[in-house]
């Protein structure tokens, strides 16, 4: 997916290209509502036609305007994906995210923001009220792969995609899920198969991307018998390396048994601002 952070695949263009040049309008999706799922989570409902809302996902590259920018100066789309930004200062972000729910017949997407603070995304989320707008570059998988069992580790900002997984997972699947967040008031219900056992982790007082929680869980936990393994893994980018390097290493998962991504890196920001 373009808007990942170790593969922005953006240019900006030399002028915003005269008509008939290829490039596409973005989606643009318009907020109808927003709910707090936890203290630190807040869901924005976005309604667009069927076509913009099964392009928002299951990951998502937003395209996210400045907080209270009712007519963003959107980027367009070339026919090969890549994102072409107007000249000048426009004030869109590209941040990635994950649609937690997609409804093209009802033209409906939901998408939880973790409000971690500063952030162009963060506060776009902290800010959203009915009828602001939101663009959309473009979709892509989960990187996820159905298997006998399953070992899904994140934190919060993983726990869409994680719910997700859960929800197309075979009844028979077993498993394990590992959830950092930073107490109990940041958990949330996920429908869970009866062979697959959540596990939630508490940073208390430690800001997030510091703890090892996840890290030093998975380290103590065997491989399960047989092939038919796989483990996904999504948090900030330092645990997630810690994470692979295991599973590799342990487990001795081969790539088609593992996808791992760091979701966001300590002290950066996704992109720059634009
Ligand atoms: C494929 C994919 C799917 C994702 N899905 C979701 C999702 O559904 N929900 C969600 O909330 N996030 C999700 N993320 C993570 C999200 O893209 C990042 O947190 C992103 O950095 C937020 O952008 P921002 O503009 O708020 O902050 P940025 O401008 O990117 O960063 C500003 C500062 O905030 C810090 N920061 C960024 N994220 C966090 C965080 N979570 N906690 C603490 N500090 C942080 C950075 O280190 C930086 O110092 C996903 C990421 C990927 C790659």
């Amino acid at each position: 997916m373009s808007a990942l952070p170790d593969d922005p695949a953006v240019e900006r263009s030399p002028s915003d290209g005269p008509a008939g040049d290829g490039l596409r309008p973005v989606h643009v999706l318009t907020v109808t509502g927003v709910t707090a799922v936890t203290p630190a989570v807040r869901r924005v409902v976005l309604s667009g036609s069927p076509a913009a809302v099964a392009a928002a996902g299951p990951t998502v590259s937003l395209l996210v305007p400045r907080v209270g920018d009712a007519v963003p100066r959107w980027p367009r789309v070339a026919k090969d994906g890549r994102i072409v930004w107007p000249d000048g200062a426009h004030g869109v972000s590209l941040r990635s995210y994950t649609a937690r729910r997609q409804d093209p017949v009802a033209g409906e997407v939901e998408i939880d923001f973790v409000l971690h603070g500063d952030g162009p995304a963060a506060a776009w989320a902290a800010a959203a009220l009915p009828g602001a707008p939101l663009g959309v570059a473009g979709g892509g998988s989960l990187g996820d792969r159905p298997a006998g069992s399953l070992l899904l580790v994140g934190d919060e900002t993983a726990i869409p995609a994680i719910s997700r997984i859960l929800d197309t997972a075979a009844p028979s699947t077993r498993g394990v899920v590992l959830l950092e967040v930073a107490g109990t008031e940041e958990e949330q219900p996920l429908a869970v198969p009866d062979g697959i056992s959540v596990r939630w982790l508490h940073r208390g007082g430690l800001a997030p991307g510091e703890s090892t929680l996840l890290a030093d869980a998975v380290a103590e936990l065997s491989r399960p018998e047989g092939d038919d393994v796989f483990a996904w893994v999504a948090a900030e980018s330092a645990t997630v390396r810690a994470i692979r390097a295991d599973l590799r290493a342990r487990w001795g998962l081969g790539r088609a048994q593992h996808h791992a991504i760091g979701y966001w890196r300590r002290g950066r920001a996704m992109s720059p601002a634009g």
